[in-house]
């Protein structure tokens, strides 16, 4: 598609989108088209915060699957479209609601804190869900009596459980993605741009996040850069974020840590599958009312607790 036939088709989506009341929310690893005929762009704790509050009936979701899924799990009253609904999260599927009903027998003291990369079932039988941006904050607050079972993102588990000195069991597995960038490559970059700040998520590696002068949620990332006075940094996260981070920075130099954080799944949306989604109203998510409504709990929880002060 050329430069014309794109923004043809983006000023056609924006036309449509508003004369049908639709909502557009995009996560920061969304191709920089996307994100710029979203109404909102954010990471997935905003993402679920912004589906809650928006006035729409008919809201589009630009993320994974489980995105969508969380999108209706907090507003059964609305529709909910993916533009894409084979999009999907290889770590959030790598974990099953029988396999925490399982834990749960053998491990009844334990509270089983759900990343919110996990599907709904999985987040129907968790006590407590979280997302990157405030997970430490949560499980700070969770009763320090109660082990913690936390699902499915090890590196995420690890990272916290050394921020807060508490001992927190991990499922094993891993984003694909941020597993991707090595304490060596880091080390490399920083030889070659010894004024660089690291900037990490903390779906990578604990090895790299020690070497990182920050770790923190996609937002977290976004907003240290534009706050920071320097000039150069190395962004340990998906390369979508470069996006946001320009149009608020454009004279600061950005270095992927990693040529390869790059999320087919999140950039398998496109301009011409969002344009069929709001013309068709396709596909639309629903998620079955007995797992929802216990979904809702374990994120309604998350939105209670981090929002306390
Ligand atoms: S970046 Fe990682 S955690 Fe996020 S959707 Fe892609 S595979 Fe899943």
């Amino acid at each position: 598609m050329n430069k014309t036939e794109k923004q043809q088709l983006k000023e056609e989506i924006l036309r449509k989108k508003q004369e049908k009341s639709i909502y557009i929310i995009a996560h920061y690893y969304q191709r920089s088209e996307v994100q710029e005929i979203a109404d909102f762009v954010g990471d997935s704790y905003a993402m679920a915060l912004a589906a809650r509050d928006s006035e729409s009936e008919i809201i589009l979701v630009a993320g994974v699957d489980f995105m969508a899924e969380t999108a209706a799990i907090l507003c059964p009253d609305k529709i909910i479209l993916s533009p894409e609904p084979a999009a999907t999260c290889p770590m959030a599927n790598s974990i099953s609601a029988e396999h925490i009903r399982t834990y749960r027998e053998l491990h009844p003291d334990t509270l089983v804190v759900t990343y919110v990369n996990t599907p709904a079932e999985v987040k129907a039988v968790s006590d407590v869900c979280v997302t990157s941006s405030n997970a430490e904050k949560i499980i700070s607050r969770l009763p320090e009596d109660k082990k913690i079972y936390f699902v499915p993102d090890q590196n995420l588990a690890r990272n916290i459980a050394r921020g807060l000195d508490r001992e927190i069991t991990a499922y094993d597995s891993a984003c694909p993605i941020h597993a991707v960038v090595t304490k060596d490559e880091i080390i490399k970059l920083k030889a070659e741009h010894p004024e660089a700040l690291v900037l990490v998520h903390p779906e990578c590696d604990p090895e790299v996040v020690q070497l990182a002068d920050y770790a923190g949620s996609t937002a977290g990332i976004l907003n240290k850069v534009v706050k920071s006075d320097e000039k150069i940094f190395i962004i340990g996260t998906e390369s979508g974020i470069f996006h946001a981070i320009q149009k608020q920075c454009p004279e600061k130099q950005l270095i992927l840590a990693s040529k390869e954080l790059i999320c087919p799944n999140m950039k398998s949306i496109t301009l011409s599958k969002i344009k069929y989604s709001i013309d068709d109203l396709e596909t639309p998510i629903t998620v079955p009312g007995n797992i929802a409504r216990q979904a809702a709990v374990a994120l309604e929880k998350m939105i209670e607790l981090a929002s306390e002060k």
